[in-house]
């Protein structure tokens, strides 16, 4: 008998799986299989929600396979040493896998082709399963990836994208290889209260309700703040139970203004990507440095902490930061004035930001949060490296009513629009019986430190 071993890292579903077909495609039985890799714990990726969200993921895959007579194998230690385990346990052939584009996983990626090799079996790399476009496949004339937006998304729209792959019906899975009891949500402990469901069956839920009643409004409601009007497709993109193909394929057949949108931000998502895999450094190293001498933790101590705890005295951060902490998910419109904020008024490093969200947030992915801090902080592949985002302003704009703040800080909800985004201008005993803090910066001051620093780097 042919066995296949199909290694699940970020692509946690059945339907758009290129790996899975191509194993069944090729032997009588296949090993569906997921390793709890200890490296990822030991890296500190391993954070509550995400955990809670995995097991979710897997929990539900596993019904998926059972529903077609197989079942997921999962197994935790070294991925290498538990993937070689699971195939001469299976007496397998060959290993299929999703191409991933982080340092971390294309050394994985070497360690386990080499021990796959040494024992005579084969890895078989699949690419276009986390992402539309796979890194590398687009190239300027002078360089190895694009470090600009605009001319990589006119030639990514011209990419012909490969078609989507039906899941499966049955899976026949060797009964003698072993795996443990699945992870379950509720044991992991520092989880957000409204932390979402993960899996593929509840992304899917998701994505057919967008496409009824959110997709066309996309392109006029996304940088709203209350109406809260975006996809939240982004954990399941993360965790792959969501296919990027897919979506691409789904929103391109509807047309309109707001599928269109959310093409050009799934085009956002593969850019990163491309960047991360050429410059993989770029995940803790200024992608273009401004020779920044950043505050960090010891001299601008007080400042981070208001920062995380959504107590700076600036409403709209504050109702963000609160929102982050509560649903282990922030408006993408949330992101960029709450890191503008840090990084640029409060000129604080980027990566104190960036790890901040990286422990909270369920989609929290090194790609995207790591170059969209650097981006926010200028330091990334923004074309406009020192504009700064005004935390009122952005207010005004994008919650003109005050419906996002009065909902993450109710001790603000009694005040009238406009003064709810600057409270600091109430005077008297009306302020005196505010329980809520007095800005930790004055924005001139917080500017004029920022160009200061910006300028004297030139
Ligand atoms: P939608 O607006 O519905 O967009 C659909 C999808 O497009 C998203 O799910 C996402 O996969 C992709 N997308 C949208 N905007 C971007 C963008 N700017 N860059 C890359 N892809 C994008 N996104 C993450 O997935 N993980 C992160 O860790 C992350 N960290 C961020 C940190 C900062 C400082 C900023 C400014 C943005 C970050 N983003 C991150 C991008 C964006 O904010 C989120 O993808 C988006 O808010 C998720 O909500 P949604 O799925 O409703 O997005």
């Amino acid at each position: 008998m042919h066995v296949s071993v199909v290694l699940f890292t970020s692509d946690l579903r059945l339907h758009d799986h290129p790996p899975l077909r191509a194993a069944l495609e090729s032997a009588d039985a296949v090993v569906p299989l997921f390793v709890r890799d200890r490296a990822v714990a030991a890296a500190g990726f391993d954070a509550p929600n995400r955990s809670a969200f995995l097991a979710d993921c897997l929990t539900d895959l596993d019904a998926a396979l059972r529903e077609r007579g197989g079942r997921l194998v999962v197994r935790s230690g070294d991925l290498v040493t538990e993937v070689c385990r699971a195939v001469t346990e299976a007496d397998a052939d060959e290993v299929h896998l999703a191409a991933a584009h982080s340092a971390f996983a294309a050394r994985r990626e070497d360690r386990l082709r080499g021990a796959l090799e040494a024992a005579g079996r084969r890895l078989f790399v699949h690419d276009a399963v986390t992402v539309a476009v796979p890194p590398g496949e687009l190239t300027p004339s002078s360089s190895d990836h694009f470090a600009v937006f605009t001319p990589y998304h006119r030639q990514w729209e011209q990419v012909r994208l490969r078609a989507v792959v039906g899941a499966p019906r049955r899976i026949h899975v060797p009964d003698h290889v072993r795996g443990e009891p699945l992870p379950v949500r509720d044991d992991v402990a520092g989880v957000s209260p409204a932390l979402p469901r993960g899996g593929e069956a509840e992304g899917r839920r998701r994505m057919a309700a967008y496409w009824r009643r959110g997709l066309d409004a996309y392109d006029d409601t996304r940088d709203d703040l209350a109406a809260d009007a975006t996809s939240r497709f982004s954990a399941h993109l993360h965790f792959g139970t969501l296919s990027p193909v897919e979506l691409v394929h789904r929103a391109r057949r509807r047309d309109g203004a707001g599928a269109q949108a959310l093409v050009r931000q799934l085009a956002w998502r593969d850019f990163h990507r491309q960047v991360l895999a050429a410059r993989p450094g770029a995940a803790h190293a200024d992608y273009r440095t401004k020779r920044d001498n950043w505050r960090t933790r010891h001299t601008a101590h007080a400042d981070i902490e208001a920062w995380r705890e959504g107590r700076t005295g600036y409403p709209v951060v504050d109702a963000a930061m609160r929102q982050l902490r509560h649903e282990g998910w922030m408006h993408n419109r949330a992101r960029l004035l709450t890191a503008s904020f840090l990084a640029k008024t409060l000129y604080v490093d980027w990566r104190i930001g960036a790890a901040h969200f990286l422990h909270w947030l369920v989609d929290g992915d090194i790609a995207n949060n790591q170059l969209n801090w650097q981006w926010v902080a200028g330091t990334g592949t923004d074309t406009r490296p020192n504009r700064v985002l005004n935390p009122v302003l952005q207010a005004k704009r994008y919650d003109p009513d005050g419906t996002y703040v009065r909902r993450w800080v109710p001790e603000l909800a009694g005040l009238d629009t406009p003064l709810l985004h600057e409270p600091w201008k109430l005077r008297g005993p009306e302020r005196a019986a505010l329980d809520y803090p007095d800005p930790v910066v004055d924005l001139s001051e917080g500017l004029d430190r920022f160009r200061r620093a910006r300028a004297a780097q030139r």
